[in-house]
């Protein structure tokens, strides 16, 4: 059972039916080549009345309802497939950490990097999984600049699928391990990730599989989603601000889909401001946002290698969802990153990635440069485990 109407071109607004396999919107990719941000993502669209009939249904009938089981209950009804068809390895429901052993104000952690593969990317993957086995496709494609790979991999394994993987040969070791010891096909590519990307699409356009390619298809953004809805239920308060760490904007987009569902849905009257947070040298969202004008990031190089990004494939969508949110796009040096990941080790006991790290970096700067308010409240996502990129850290101050 799901509430799932249809899909929606998020660029020119035409409909297309569900349980259709559909990448793309037809009409406004004719021009698409790789390398550049990709035009007419598809997003799902709800009964939102029926999702909101059934939400007060359950709240009804188990008002004590541990939080858990109200995650699923949320991700469940706003989810684009059937729970029949999901993997048998439990994804989300992560924990938020509220601390205030980081800065004057309390802050919200919200840790994924417990993961089954230690990423955020195994929500994604959940869905396109399950998405395979809906449609019986045995085979699914990605390129990623290691956790989307990593966590394809999981997932697939434990779906008894085969993962086809495009990986720049420079991805930390730890995430090419995990790719091998899942079993997945590992196609190293001498490049980038913006080379492996177009690696995939090239593979998926010759081979009976599902591409995976992050918001090529739309179930990464609704797997994305599930993060924000689960924030809803647990969050005490409603967040002013949430920072996101940020190369290809997907992870933005989706927690953006989150709460544009619940705010269709009318289960809140407000958005709360989403802030990506970017390294320096990886920041062409943040320019879009800035400029209003799309250009490629000039030379991504930087530690925090998840977000390590020439040409962001959801640039227009996460740039879209940063103004109607109120947010804004922010840049980090390295130096930044990597002291921010060492005091969020030492004083909330969370080892996250450099990427992840980004989102405390930039919440230092916002409150330096008065950018936020004093009594705001604020989520960091924390979306990859520190063990997948030990050689990043700095032990220095
Ligand atoms: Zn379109």
């Amino acid at each position: 059972m799901t509430y799932f109407t249809k899909y929606r071109c998020t660029q020119c607004g035409i409909e297309f039916p569900p349980h259709e396999l559909i990448y793309l919107c037809p009409a406004c990719s004719k021009d698409y080549h790789a390398g550049m941000p990709l035009p007419g993502i598809v997003e799902c669209d709800f009964d939102y009345p029926a999702i909101v009939r059934e939400w007060e249904e359950f709240n009804v009938a188990f008002p004590d309802a541990h939080p858990c089981k109200k995650m699923d209950e949320l991700c469940q009804i706003f989810s684009p497939i059937d729970q029949e068809y999901y993997p048998n390895l439990p994804v989300g429901r992560t924990p938020l950490v509220s601390t205030q052993s980081l800065s004057a104000e309390t802050l919200y952690l919200k840790f994924d990097g417990v993961n089954p593969s230690g990423s955020f990317k195994d929500r994604a993957s959940y869905l396109v999984v399950a998405e395979a086995k809906r449609l019986g496709i045995r085979e699914i494609v990605t390129a990623s600049t290691g956790n989307a790979a990593s966590s394809l991999a999981a997932i697939c394994a434990s779906a008894g699928l085969k993962a086809v993987i495009f990986a720049p040969a420079k991805a930390p070791q730890a995430k090419l391990v995990q790719i091998r010891i899942h079993g997945a096909e590992l196609h190293l590519v001498d490049g980038t990730y913006d080379d492996a990307f177009a690696a995939a699409l090239d593979y998926s356009a010759s081979h009976e599989c599902l591409n995976r390619n992050t918001a090529y298809h739309p179930f990464t953004i609704e797997g994305k989603k599930t993060a924000g809805l689960e924030l809803f239920v647990q969050m005490p308060v409603f967040p002013d601000y949430i920072f996101i760490p940020s190369g290809d904007g997907v992870i933005l987009a989706g927690v953006a889909k989150a709460f544009t569902d619940l705010l269709k849905a009318g289960l809140i009257d407000r958005l709360p401001a989403l802030v990506a947070a970017q390294a320096e040298s990886s920041d062409a969202i943040t320019t879009y946002w800035e400029k209003g004008v799309y250009q490629d990031a000039a030379k991504p190089a930087t530690v925090a290698d998840s977000i390590s990004v020439k040409t962001p494939s959801a640039a227009h969508l996460a740039v879209k969802a940063i103004k109607e949110s109120g947010g804004f796009g922010i840049r980090v040096s390295d130096t930044e990153i990597l002291s921010a990941q060492k005091m969020l080790a030492e004083r909330s006991g969370i080892f996250c990635e450099p990427s992840s790290a980004a989102t405390l970096a930039a919440y230092f700067s916002c409150r330096e440069q008065g950018r936020i308010a004093d009594k705001a409240t604020v989520v960091l996502m924390l979306t990859g485990h520190g063990l997948k990129d030990i050689g990043a850290v700095s032990f220095a101050d």
